[in-house]
């Protein structure tokens, strides 16, 4: 997966505005964020989308890396919305498995991406 862009900004080789890391998952401010704030939390290890190939263990450091993202934003008593787009349907447009962090401003109930 070596010309994954997320891959390439988990081994240092893009750079990134590091919101939080440790041994599992590397959260980093979106290049285009749709909200003040709006930060993704990778895997350090290539997984294309979610699915039953992921370990729960990496989901579990996915999540629990969602808080300490809230904190180092802001955003944790603001509120924030937590987004998984997984697949063609959901407009995934990067194949490593990521969640949004996006907050910073009041949202809407659509469904729509992330307004
Ligand atoms: P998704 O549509 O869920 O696949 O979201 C992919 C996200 O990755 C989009 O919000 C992009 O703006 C973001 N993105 C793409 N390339 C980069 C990059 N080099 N650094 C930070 N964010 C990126
Ligand atoms: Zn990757």
């Amino acid at each position: 997966m070596s010309e994954c862009v997320f891959c390439m900004i988990a081994r240092g080789e893009i750079p990134a505005k590091v919101v939080y890391e440790d041994d599992q998952v590397l959260a980093f401010d979106d290049i285009a964020p749709q909200a003040p704030v709006h930060t993704l939390i990778i895997p350090k290890e290539h997984f294309d989308r979610m699915g039953p190939d992921v370990p729960a263990e990496v989901i579990s450091a996915l999540f629990t890396a969602v808080p300490k993202v809230a904190e180092a934003k802001g955003v944790a008593e603001s509120g924030y919305r937590v987004i998984v787009n997984n697949g063609p349907d959901a407009m995934q447009t990067v194949g490593h498995l990521h969640v949004h962090v996006i907050g910073g401003k009041r949202m809407s109930h659509g469904m729509v991406h992330f307004e």
